[in-house]
């Protein structure tokens, strides 16, 4: 039988998500100057075969590669056009390459242009964006939405109305801890809790980042400002240095694993990895939790 959203989460299981899919598109020969999102339509193929391989390391739930699937970012690679074709052919292939053993989630990224609040876009104007690709990613058959790597609350909410205006289906919301444990706009992972909680959202949480070493911390303090609420932790593995040309990131699997029972420890109930992971180091996560609860000390 496919799994389902509330069957995954009973028994107070560990969830574990998938790793990278951009980085490990790039190990795949995609050129540093594409966009993952236009390997969906240039090579579905090598999509298909990283999430594949993240279904087979053992993740519970499997990204789609639209991270940048927003018209405002596709029109970077002059991809606008195809901004409903990208999501929901994504969709498909992350479906297909489940075999009924995952769930999908859209994944959402923010719009691109932001330092400062949605890079002077307007906010209604920002959630038409997002509803569109929620829509694109329905249509394709999510059972879910990431909605993941924001800095800016108030995008992060609109990337949350958007996907609301379209579709009921859990939301999942994190943001990036980046800048000296803050967001790049100054935003605390207690300050960030405090208001995600507040959205029509099933868990909220902190990705990408630093690397595996900040997220305990980050997950203590979204603990302390809401207790009980499911928090996701998805850190990168490290940050990367450039060696022949190409990123290496310094985190192995095993240490990777080591790292996720910290964040387990520290409240976190859905782990996973960010950019620099592979399916290695979800394999790896597997291993290290298999069979066991959280270990909360509230359990
Ligand atoms: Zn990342």
């Amino acid at each position: 039988m496919p799994p389902s959203f509330d069957r995954l989460f009973d028994h107070h299981r560990l969830v574990v998500l998938d790793g990278a899919t951009g980085t490990l598109l790039q190990q795949f020969g995609m050129p540093l100057s594409h966009s993952p999102e236009s390997w969906v339509l240039e090579n579905p193929v090598a999509v298909y075969t990283a999430a594949e391989a993240y279904v087979n390391a053992g993740s519970d739930i499997i990204l789609t590669c639209t991270f940048g699937g927003t018209v405002a970012r596709l029109q970077e690679s002059l991809l606008g056009d195809r901004a409903f074709e990208i999501n929901q052919t994504a969709a498909k292939i992350a479906r297909e390459a489940t075999h009924g053993r995952a769930l999908v989630a859209g994944s959402i990224g923010p719009l691109g242009r932001l330092q400062l609040t949605l890079g002077g876009m307007r906010y209604t104007e920002a959630v038409d964006q997002f509803a569109a690709q929620a829509q694109a990613l329905v249509m394709g058959g999510v059972d879910l939405f990431e909605i993941e790597s924001f800095s800016d609350l108030q995008e992060i909410q609109a990337a949350v109305e958007g996907v609301r205006q379209v579709s009921k289906l859990p939301i999942f919301a994190t943001m990036s801890f980046d800048s000296q444990g803050k967001t790049l706009t100054g935003i605390t992972p207690y300050a960030a809790a405090k208001m995600l909680a507040q959205l029509d959202v099933t868990a909220i949480g902190a990705n990408c980042g630093r690397g595996p070493w900040d997220m305990a911390g980050i997950m203590r303090e979204m603990v302390e400002a809401v207790p009980g609420m499911l928090l996701v932790a998805k850190p990168n593995a490290g940050l990367p240095e450039m060696v022949d040309g190409k990123p290496s990131y310094p985190v192995d699997p095993a240490k990777f694993a080591q790292f996720a029972r910290d964040w387990i420890r520290a409240g976190a109930r859905i782990v996973g990895g960010c950019c620099g992971s592979t399916p290695k180091h979800i394999e790896a996560i597997r291993a290290e939790i298999s069979g066991k609860r959280p270990v909360s000390s509230k359990q």
